[in-house]
């Protein structure tokens, strides 16, 4: 694969580290790696004197089949955060290489970018929030390893068309991986995952997350779907043992067919309660716009955000000020919550008689 040969000359020529669980796992009496041989003290749970798979294969084999792809197409991560950071670290080169992001979005990105000494391309959404390829390709430069699309978009909510992303991938093809963060997908309704790219484009690597839909922000468990040899890649660089027993146990528990029969469920109730609470907010005092969002959260302007915040503040509800982020002034990311909880706000927002 081509676009291998953009990757950091480091990381393609560096040993990777060879745990004791991956050169053997499974004999009656394991002395390899240095474990403790009993449980911990006051606790009956006989693995957690062991160190976990680094790629536990039944929960790959569950979300490769989830995301209709193969197993060692999947890497599983510390949320989708761990990925974002291990693909700038296995491309970028320091002080020379690049990322491109289109602003405002999530923010992890650019502290990804500069934390490895990258720098940061930057073509704004348009006014609507939409991405500008021509702008994006208009700017990327020779050292510009990475493209990052989130779609659907935080903070704003929206969603990219997926002939974008692919006008993007084919421009960038053996030159840069167009990285497509769909933490949100789950919510946007869309017939088709930039995943369904991937058969015809190489330079595409798609983010999931069991963070969101699955309710498991907690267990930090999320996934990079790419090219074999992109995943192969990462693993190169990837913590020897990333992924906790308790949190592999606590993902594959929410993944058996009927919990993410009820996921579908939840997620249908939380569109649901999205459209009640954008058709209710626009009558809020103080309220100038709610963007359309195809997340579980949304992106509203207020007349004065900062008097909203503090109000909300004080009655016991936190929502998320991105008025700093560029062209976001006076916008708060409210987060849909329970039925009760989305009542809650309406009243702290004025609007008492919205039923649920
Ligand atoms: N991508 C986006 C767009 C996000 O909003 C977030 C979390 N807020 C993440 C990735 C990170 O999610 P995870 O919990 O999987 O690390």
């Amino acid at each position: 694969m081509k676009l291998l040969e953009r990757a950091r000359p480091q990381i393609l020529a560096l040993q990777p580290y060879s745990s004791a669980r991956m050169e053997a796992h499974d004999a009656a009496i394991m002395l390899n790696a240095n474990e403790s041989p009993w449980a911990p003290v006051g606790s009956a749970e006989t693995v957690l004197n062991r160190y976990p798979d680094p790629q536990p294969p039944a929960l790959r084999a569950r979300l490769a089949e989830i995301y209709s792809v193969a197993p060692a197409q999947v890497l599983i991560g510390r949320g989708s955060d761990e990925a974002i950071d291990l693909v700038v670290r296995a491309f970028c080169r320091a002080g020379r290489d690049a990322i491109a992001i289109s602003p405002p979005t999530f923010g992890m990105y650019a502290v990804a970018a500069h934390t490895q000494g990258a720098s940061v391309i930057e073509a704004p959404l348009t006014a609507n929030f939409q991405i500008d390829v021509d702008a994006l390709l208009a700017r990327v430069s020779r050292n510009t390893k990475l493209v990052f699309v989130c779609a659907p978009n935080n903070p704003t909510g929206t969603m990219v068309p997926l002939a974008s992303i692919a006008r993007l991938a084919d421009a960038l093809r053996d030159r840069a991986l167009v990285v497509v963060d769909e933490a949100y997908f789950e919510f946007a309704q869309a017939t088709a995952s930039a995943i369904s790219l991937l058969a015809q484009h190489d330079n595409i690597a798609v983010l999931r997350t069991l963070s969101k839909a699955y309710a498991l922000a907690g267990a930090r468990v999320g996934a990079l779907i790419a090219h074999v040899e992109i995943i192969a890649l990462l693993r190169r660089i990837q913590a020897p043992y990333p992924l906790p027993t308790a949190c592999v146990d606590a993902a594959f528990a929410a993944l058996t067919p009927a919990a993410v029969d009820q996921s579908q469920v939840r997620i249908a109730l939380l569109l649901r309660e999205r459209e009640r609470l954008a058709a209710a907010l626009p009558s809020a005092a103080g309220v100038l716009a709610v963007h359309p969002s195809s997340a579980n959260f949304l992106c509203v302007r207020f007349e004065d955000a900062a008097d909203v915040y503090k109000r909300l503040f004080d009655l016991g509800i936190v929502v998320r000020d991105v008025s700093r982020y560029p062209g976001l002034g006076d916008c708060l990311r409210i987060t849909v919550g329970t039925p009760a909880e989305n009542t809650a706000l309406l009243a702290g927002l004025g609007l008492r008689e919205v039923a649920a």
